[in-house]
């Protein structure tokens, strides 16, 4: 339910009742978006059966590129939607995820989130050249790779000539 400042809420409670048959984990995932910022609870560690009562906020919609859907409908816990609504599902999905290059399991001290993808800063590097990547300046290339804004631009050149500029699918930043 939206609080004062329009940020939505749940409490700790109903979050577990309607997630416990996808989450094998939850405290441990919320203990992770509360320390990416994604969502806000006034607890160390949360209890199923102590903890039901800690209403948790929704800080935010996103996270790095991983895209959170805001919670559409909430009902209560026997309402039509509750299992299908997004709080739980997408706002926490980006807990441990496997790297997209070298597929072992990313810690948050080692994240970076680019193009809905995950990666340790050490495997966000350029296809051609393999310097590291920033999610702040990176490029996707036709092919999907991620590449340095010039090696971008180059492979895509190679690919139609008639290109001079970037692609629209080179979102870097600077
Ligand atoms: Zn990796
Ligand atoms: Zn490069």
């Amino acid at each position: 339910m939206p609080n004062d400042n329009g940020q939505q809420t749940i409490k700790f409670g109903q979050l577990f009742d309607e997630t416990a048959d996808i989450f094998e984990a939850l405290s441990g995932t919320c203990k992770t978006a509360k320390k990416y910022k994604v969502v806000a609870y006034d607890a160390e560690q949360l209890w199923q059966g102590q903890n039901t009562e800690t209403l948790i906020t929704l800080l935010k919609e996103t996270h790095d590129g991983i895209k959170i859907r805001p919670r559409r409908t909430l009902r209560n816990k026997h309402g039509a939607n509750a299992k299908s609504s997004g709080f739980g599902r997408a706002s926490l999905s980006f807990q441990n995820p496997q790297c997209h290059k070298c597929t072992k399991t990313v810690y948050p001290m080692e994240f970076v989130g680019a193009s809905d993808k995950a990666f340790h800063k050490n495997c966000f590097r350029c296809t051609t050249c393999s310097s590291t990547l920033s999610k702040n300046d990176y490029c996707v290339s036709a092919d999907g790779m991620f590449r340095c804004s010039a090696h971008h631009r180059e492979f895509e050149l190679g690919v139609c000539p008639a290109t001079t500029t970037a692609s629209p699918a080179c979102i870097h930043v600077r």
